[in-house]
């Protein structure tokens, strides 16, 4: 039985797992997904809307309705609102209809016509991205992928899953935690293994783990003609060709979309120590990550929060930490009696920079909590700005860099309602600035700031993006990030998508 209730850009899919070759088999019939709302952190609805060609005539919509049924084709105001924005401040643009295909072959049969009618196909996962990545910028369909949300296997033997691209990768992992295994790349939000590929998201834990990419080890893709491929292998490693996967990995959906991959899947360490560091100055923090990553010490996870940010979460969370720049580290591994001594390491490095508190007390039950509260970072910013939009700058550079990267930030924003924070591990670095897009003289300041922090972070051999992708807000730094490479990937994307119908608008200047 599958029910769908739309309440108001709200989406109920209740669905099944289809689980084999695992202990998982036996409970087929579990739902993997039990209910999907998107609460939209901002609201970009009040923003004007793009305005758009039409492109669907009246023998489309006859068609594409006949290929998925009326119950899985929308025109319907709320469902082309709820498909016109993500969670960035970026102006919305309404599709002219919403789609939610089943299977590959539809997915295949829906873009095939597309493609000869030339009608733009933006794929959508849970619309959950920071840079306007999945916004319609030309109209036409939205392909949403949430129905396509089987855990089609789990191979604990080999750490492997095969997902559907809809699949929620927090609901995946809560089915992998009984198998004690885990799929890493953490993004916090409810994001989906499609929309993950799309953006090679990372988070909290890739310092130890990696981004998405390093997790990709087969996909099925349906190209922008409606020709269905498949790309990689099972094996742990191969030198067999092209590496397809990388190239659809980090594509934002442009170069085809994604159905199904196969992920790799890592073990779930049996100890995990949380500890928490404060410091007199943003450079004592930022400084101890360099010599704590440089030590040969693997932390888990390895967060900068800078002192506002700590004001907003106690306000926000009722927590009374110290108000200090802060990290929030993780280490895991094998056992405790292990941990306790890499922890004197830790001590001695934060010790050595002027460390004001050290807090390694910290209980499994509080560990989870104050994973929780990061990952709500951003909702508790733009709470504590109702009425604000947020832009939120993400850049990354090399460890070395990482200290030198964060003064200048610090400098360039002193004026702006902003917050510093970041996977300090990766050399990651997010700014959110909370303002109104609709005031031309101070937006044009917020976005100011914004080109001369990705001008430095790639002056300082970095990138324009560390994990939210180039969507809209990064196109105009691609040929300053590229140069002549950027080329090579018009061509590839001109060999591919030669009508430019998928996602159109996106990644290039
Ligand atoms: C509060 C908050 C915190 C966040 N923190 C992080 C973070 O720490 N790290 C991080 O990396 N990101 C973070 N993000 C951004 C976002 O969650 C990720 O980029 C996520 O991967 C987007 O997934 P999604 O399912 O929402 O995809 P969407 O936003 O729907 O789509 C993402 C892109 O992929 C394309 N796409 C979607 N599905 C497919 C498919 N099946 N095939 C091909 N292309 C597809 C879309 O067209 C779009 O270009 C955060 C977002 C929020 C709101």
């Amino acid at each position: 039985m599958l029910l769908c209730l739309i309440q108001d850009g709200a989406f109920f899919f209740p669905a099944f797992v289809i689980c084999s070759e695992t202990g998982l088999q036996k409970k087929t019939g579990i739902p993997l997904l039990l209910t999907r709302k998107r609460i939209p952190l901002q609201d970009c609805r009040k923003r004007e809307h793009m305005t758009t060609k039409p492109y669907l005539e009246e023998a489309d919509i006859v068609y594409l309705t006949g290929l998925v049924g009326t119950e899985r084709f929308s025109r319907g105001e709320s469902i082309r609102s709820h498909h016109s924005h993500d969670e960035s401040f970026h102006r919305p643009s309404l599709p002219e209809a919403v789609l939610w295909p089943e299977n590959t072959g539809e997915v295949s049969r829906i873009v095939a016509y597309a493609c000869e009618r030339g009608i733009p196909v933006t794929p959508w996962g849970a619309g959950s991205s920071l840079e306007g990545n999945p916004i319609p910028v030309r109209g036409g369909i939205v392909l949403d992928l949430q129905r396509m949300n089987r855990l089609l296997a789990v191979r604990s033997e080999d750490f492997q899953a095969d997902v559907e691209a809809g699949v929620i990768y927090k609901e995946l992992n809560r089915i992998l935690e009984k198998e004690g295994l885990f799929f890493p790349p953490d993004p916090g939000a409810a994001a989906t293994i499609g929309g993950m590929i799309g953006n090679n998201a990372s988070g909290i834990r890739s310092v130890r783990y990696g981004a998405t990419r390093d997790y990709v080890m087969r996909l099925t893709v349906v190209l922008p003609d409606g020709q269905v491929i498949r790309t990689g292998s099972r094996s742990r490693k191969s030198s067999s060709g092209y590496d397809l996967c990388r190239l659809f990995t980090g594509a934002e959906g442009t170069l085809g979309i994604i159905t199904e991959a196969t992920v790799k899947l890592m073990g779930l360490p049996a100890a995990f120590m949380a500890v928490r560091a404060t410091f007199p100055s943003v450079g004592d923090a930022t400084r101890t990550v360099f010599e704590i990553m440089r030590s040969g010490l693997a932390p888990g996870a390895m967060e900068f929060l800078d002192a506002d940010i700590v004001r907003v979460l106690n306000r926000d969370r009722g927590l009374q930490l110290e108000e200090c720049p802060t990290l929030l580290m993780e280490f895991s591994g094998y056992s405790e009696r292990g941990l306790e001594d890499e922890m004197h390491f830790v001590t001695e490095i934060c010790q050595a920079n002027a460390c004001l508190l050290l807090d390694r007390g910290i209980g499994p039950e509080e560990r989870k909590r104050l994973w929780e509260i990061r990952h709500l970072t951003h909702e508790s910013i733009r709470r504590a700005h109702p009425g604000l939009l947020s832009l939120s700058m993400d850049v990354a550079v090399p460890l070395s860099r990482y200290s030198g990267l964060v003064a200048f930030i610090k400098k360039t924003v002193v004026d702006l309602t902003a917050y510093v924070f970041g996977h300090a591990g990766d050399g990651n670095i997010h700014v959110v600035v909370m303002d109104n897009p609709d005031d031309e003289t101070r937006w044009a300041h917020v976005e100011e700031a914004h080109r001369r922090i990705v001008r430095q972070a790639l002056a300082l051999e970095g990138t324009c993006t560390g994990e939210h992708g180039v969507g809209l807000g990064k196109r105009g730094f691609m040929a300053m990030e590229h140069g002549e490479s950027l080329e090579t990937m018009k061509k590839i994307k001109a060999l591919l998508d030669p009508r430019g119908i998928m996602n159109p608008g996106k990644m290039f200047p």
